[in-house]
């Protein structure tokens, strides 16, 4: 089985989800979201394709991560050889497993195969990236239309569950109050 990639496998993330994280950039996304930061990963024949297999020998090698993040691109182009990955991350490392998608929770429950991944994976952040709902205070998440799920309870409780605390804005402390407290 093979997987169409935008670039290499890239490590030590710290925006692509919660801790250090190693990042799956995946190629193609038909969503064209006006202001997506990553058009040169739309194209479906752009990119390398790669045998999932040597994706899960570097997985193999990869160290000092917290967790895995399938991005792109829209991953759920490539479900099957994502959920292979995945439930070999999960087999292997037994590290969390963040997917982004342009796609809702809703649109990818009904998707062949689309519950399999959702029970693979421990969080989905979803839809489409809105220009106009965009923030810089998001954690994890461009537009605030964008949902950051807890899919393994959203499963067990037949609707979508939100991971609160990365629902929140960012806390950005203050370094100084006032521009004579720079230099004191
Ligand atoms: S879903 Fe993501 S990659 Fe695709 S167009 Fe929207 S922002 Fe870009």
């Amino acid at each position: 089985m093979t997987i169409r990639l935008a670039s290499d496998l890239s490590t030590d993330s710290i925006v692509d989800g919660p801790g250090i994280r190693t990042v799956i950039w995946t190629q193609g996304c038909a969503h064209n979201c006006p202001g997506c930061h990553n058009p040169g990963t739309h194209s479906m024949s752009r990119g390398v394709v790669v045998d999932v297999e040597e994706i899960k020998d570097v997985l193999d090698e990869i160290e000092g991560q917290d967790g895995i993040t399938f991005s792109g691109g829209d991953p759920l182009y490539q479900i099957d050889p994502v959920i292979e990955l995945a439930k070999y991350i999960k087999s292997t490392k037994k590290m969390n497993i963040w997917v982004y998608s342009g796609f809702t929770y809703e649109e990818i429950i009904s998707m062949p195969r689309g519950k399999e991944l959702l029970e693979t994976v421990d969080c989905l952040v979803d839809g489409k990236f809105m220009m106009e709902r965009r923030s810089l205070d998001l954690l994890f998440r461009g537009s605030d239309n964008q949902r950051v799920i807890d899919t393994r309870q959203s499963l067990k409780k037949g609707k979508v569950v939100l991971i609160e605390k990365y629902m929140k804005k960012k806390d950005i402390t203050p370094l100084y109050k006032k521009d004579e407290d720079i230099f004191v």
